[in-house]
């Protein structure tokens, strides 16, 4: 049983294809085989915005974003095609080719270049420059017209806020004068039935034991403050 089944085998092998070829001299055709396959990395780089992520990504160091000089570079030969880069990327633009990197004698650098788009604040400097430049619009007689009456509107309403500021700043004198002698007016004069009232009392208090005439005079104090808190 053994024998037949080797013999099988060999027959086989014999009359079959072989199963490798002679890399690099022959090359299966790997993209129809193994559309799957990671082989090398692949950049767009009009896509690119440099933003450096796929750097950062990068397990091994082989990329290097020098977003100043506008550079996107690439060492084939240090990329394991490990994908990371491809799935940090924002934009999109990393992609895995199929076939792998090149077998090569000497190592090489992928370098892509893009111009690095100005900065905002120079652009907007720019457009501040060339509005400055714009030639003045000319207005229509109709549309001065209207302008000269806005204009005149605007001064005689400033105007009359300014006469009315001044009026308010001379009448605040005279009220005060008034409400000063109002104050006066309104002093209450003392009643003379309540002086001599006060004067019997103190004479009376100055009669009394010092103790005592200290006494009456607190309560005294503290029944005139009641009413006047009435
Ligand atoms: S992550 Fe993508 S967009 Fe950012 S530098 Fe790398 S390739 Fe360019
Ligand atoms: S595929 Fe992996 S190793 Fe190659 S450049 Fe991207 S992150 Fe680096």
């Amino acid at each position: 049983m053994g024998t037949f089944k080797l013999a099988k085998m060999t027959l086989r092998s014999l009359f079959s294809k072989p199963a490798t070829v002679r890399y690099p001299y022959e090359k299966r055709d790997i993209e129809h085989l193994f559309p799957q396959m990671r082989g090398h990395l692949e950049c767009d780089i009009d896509t690119c915005i440099l933003c450096g992520m796929c750097q950062r990504a990068c397990p091994v160091g082989a990329i290097t974003v020098d977003r100043k000089a506008g550079d996107w570079k690439l060492d084939p030969y240090m990329c394991i095609s490990c994908a990371s880069c491809t799935h940090e990327c924002p934009k999109n633009c990393l992609s895995m080719g199929v076939l792998p990197t090149e077998p090569t004698e000497t190592l090489t650098t992928i370098t892509l270049h893009k111009d690095v788009p100005a900065k905002p604040a120079a652009g907007a400097k720019a457009g501040a420059a060339a509005s400055a430049a714009k030639p003045k619009r000319e207005l229509t007689p109709e549309q001065q017209a209207r302008v000269e009456a806005a204009k005149k509107a605007a001064a005689a309403k400033k105007a009359a806020k300014a006469a009315e500021g001044a009026e308010g700043e001379a009448a605040k004198p005279a009220a005060a004068e008034a409400t000063a002698s109002k104050g006066a007016d309104a002093a209450p004069a003392e009643d003379p039935a309540e002086a001599e009232r006060k004067a019997k009392m103190e004479a009376k208090l100055a009669a009394m034991d010092p103790e005592k005439a200290a006494k009456v005079r607190a309560a005294l104090e503290a029944r005139e403050a009641k009413k006047a808190a009435e």
